[in-house]
């Protein structure tokens, strides 16, 4: 039995019909770009954010750098970011002309140490960036608080936790601004790139989406040189479909999560911490094991597919080794790279495919 690391086609088929017939809708209207598809998406995930504003944009990498640039973020500021995340939350930074600030992460959420940021603060420091690392959130209160006392901009990467929540409030509206990406293996992906910058902020709403159409309101009054960032109409016919599902969905991850930590009870193998009165929407399920490479190698002899998340910390990267930062530098984050496993997780994943999965990773531990 093959058990793939992701499952696109399944989910795919379990919503088909409903999916040609919104495309097809999009190509009898030629409503390709902007329209009414992307009006209601953007009115409807603003509504799911608790937020009162939800901007369409081009990916989740646009979506991060779009709202770096409205909160006036350029050269020479500085921007904190977690060192354990994918590339994209730091490329974001490079993009403005900015430089990245690299944190650790905490020993059991992997999102962002909320004990080593206040030591990273300098007269340049403009803005945190909290990623919400595999659909659980980043520690947001005291983040809160550090950038209240120092004059941050809070913007939440959120392109890993549609519908999370930080004690009982939704991952969106917590910061500054919130950056999420349909990108399609996200839990809300799309079926090309797409991307939304989320916010409270009348202001920064209005920055975003004229620097995401040529900086202009009305075709040919351009108020100022912007950029071509947007949610195309197919798109957002196929997310608008989604959004009927995504809570189902998303307690399908929830219970396959709860699964996969009860029969790994007992076993060497360490599973998610999830924080209290939060709600991880697992993206991803991360354990932490010994001799991870080899455990990965024996687990695809049997036809079971992970991945790593990530395996080499952005400080190490070639792109950013630039940078000079020796290793050695985020003890947690490196040692964690050589641990971590990332176990298969979609909501269709069945019950017998995990028990399998479980079977197989307790045998090959122990
Ligand atoms: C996927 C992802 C992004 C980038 O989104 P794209 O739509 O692929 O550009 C940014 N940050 C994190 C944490 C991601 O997982």
């Amino acid at each position: 039995m093959t058990i793939p690391f992701l499952d696109l086609k399944s989910q795919y088929l379990s919503i088909k019909d409903e999916v040609i017939n919104a495309v097809e809708n999009i190509c009898n209207n030629t409503a390709f770009i902007g329209g009414k598809a992307v009006d209601i998406f953007e009115e409807s995930f603003a509504k799911y954010c608790n937020a009162s504003h939800c901007i369409g944009v081009g990916n989740g990498t646009d979506a991060l750098w779009l709202a770096l640039k409205a909160i006036n973020i350029g050269p020479g500021d500085e921007v904190i970011v977690p060192v354990n995340t994918f590339i994209a939350s730091v490329e974001a930074i490079s993009a403005v002309g900015a430089i990245p600030v690299f944190v650790d992460n905490d020993v059991d959420t992997y999102t962002i140490d909320i004990a080593n940021i206040e030591k990273c603060i300098t007269p340049k420091s403009k803005a945190i960036i909290a990623v919400h690392l595999y659909g659980q959130s980043a520690d947001m209160d005291p983040i809160l608080d550090i950038a209240a006392k120092h004059g941050l901009k809070v913007v939440e990467d959120a392109a890993q936790a549609h519908g999370a929540e930080y004690k009982g409030r939704r991952i969106g509206s917590i910061g500054d601004v919130a950056c999420f990406s349909f990108y399609p293996g996200k839990n809300l992906g799309a079926y090309g790139d797409g991307g939304a910058v989320v916010t409270n902020n009348q202001e920064i709403a209005d920055i975003v989406r004229l620097l995401s159409q040529h900086g202009s309101k009305h075709k040919y009054q351009h108020k100022i040189a912007g950029y071509n960032s947007r949610l195309d109409g197919i798109q957002a016919a196929v997310l608008n479909i989604k959004m009927k599902y995504i809570e189902q969905w998303t307690e399908a991850r929830r219970k396959n999560a709860s699964l996969y930590c009860q029969l790994l009870e007992g076993s060497n193998i360490i599973v998610p911490f999830e924080r209290k009165n939060s709600r991880h929407v697992y993206h991803l399920f991360v354990v932490r094991l010994n001799n991870r490479d080899e455990v990965q190698k024996r687990l695809l002899e049997h036809g079971i597919q992970t991945a790593i998340h990530y395996p080499i910390p952005i400080h190490l990267t070639e792109a950013y080794v630039k940078l000079g930062i020796p290793k050695g530098t985020y003890p947690v984050s490196e040692t964690y790279a050589n641990e971590i496993l990332s176990l298969p997780m979609y909501p269709e994943l069945s019950k017998k495919q995990i028990h399998e999965i479980v079977y197989v990773l307790r045998e090959i531990v122990q």
